[in-house]
């Protein structure tokens, strides 16, 4: 004889409602925190303007938007003549770094609701402007070339691959970070009054090398960095410090390389 199954709530159609409850208890708060932000961003065309100027863009913004979104919005919905440079989006190619409420940082790295509901937008100083927020890296990489940042060896190839200690490893960790946004290089008042100072993006990369037990250009990097545009310009004011979307401890890095220049020793 068939018995009645006892009577069950539907577990599954009640996680569903609470999800749905949540979902929609979510987006009416994102709806409320939705609002518009005044974008002021320092434009120059060469081929039409004598000096920049400052535009002032109102753009909307929901909760999550990052400062990049903004930009974005400006160049693809209001004004396409807009010119910035950006690539991965994403905090790893560093190609957007600007120049955000006077402080350099990655565009896709920070949030529009941390920044005020006023923004100034300016490119990166001490490299020269080619279209506005759009600059000429090419005396930063300049500069990065000049102190070799590639393993330099001695001696026939080895048959497998060159060991290392962790604790050796440890010893440039910090500076394998770096993504070559310019971000340091940038915020120092040296480069800004100077453009032929190494800079400390390039000081960071000598670094990266220098410190590598596998590598023999230690004393030829230390030489180029002895000049009189190399790392006795730093002046320590932590600006690139700051500046840096990884956290590098640059100014740490450069005492380094100054130390083994003075001791002479690795
Ligand atoms: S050290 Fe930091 S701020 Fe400088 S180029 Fe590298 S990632 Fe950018």
């Amino acid at each position: 004889m068939a018995v009645d199954a006892p009577f069950e709530p539907d577990v599954q159609q009640e996680q569903a409602a609470r999800l749905n409850a949540q979902k929609s208890a979510a987006a009416t708060a994102a709806a409320a925190e939705s609002g518009t932000v005044i974008l002021k961003i320092r434009r120059y065309n060469p081929e039409v303007d004598d000096e920049p100027h400052w535009e002032r863009y109102e753009v909307p913004t929901e909760p999550g938007d990052r400062l990049l979104d903004s930009l974005h919005h400006i160049k693809w919905q209001m004004d396409g003549s807009l010119t910035f440079r950006r690539s991965c989006a994403h905090g790893v190619c560093g190609s957007d770094a600007m120049r955000v409420n006077g402080v350099n940082r990655l565009a896709c790295k920070i949030l529009i609701k941390d920044l005020g509901d006023e923004v100034m937008i300016e490119p990166i100083k001490g490299l020269p402007v080619e279209k506005d927020l759009l600059v000429d890296m090419e005396p930063f990489f300049e500069a990065f070339r000049a102190v070799q940042p590639w393993l330099i060896t001695e001696g026939n190839e080895p048959t497998r691959e060159r060991l290392q200690s962790a604790e050796d490893r440890a010893r440039f960790d910090d500076t394998t970070k770096c993504i070559m946004c310019a971000a340091c290089t940038t915020s120092c008042p040296v480069f800004w009054n100077d453009g032929s100072y190494f800079g400390p993006a390039a000081i960071v990369a000598a670094h990266r090398f220098i410190f590598d037990s596998r590598d023999a250009g230690a004393e030829e990097r230390l030489e180029i960095l002895n000049d009189r545009e190399g790392v006795w310009r730093c002046r320590t004011t932590f600006n690139c410090t700051d500046a840096c979307p990884r956290g590098i401890q640059i100014t740490k890095a450069i005492q380094e390389v100054k130390r083994a220049l003075v001791f002479r020793r690795i």
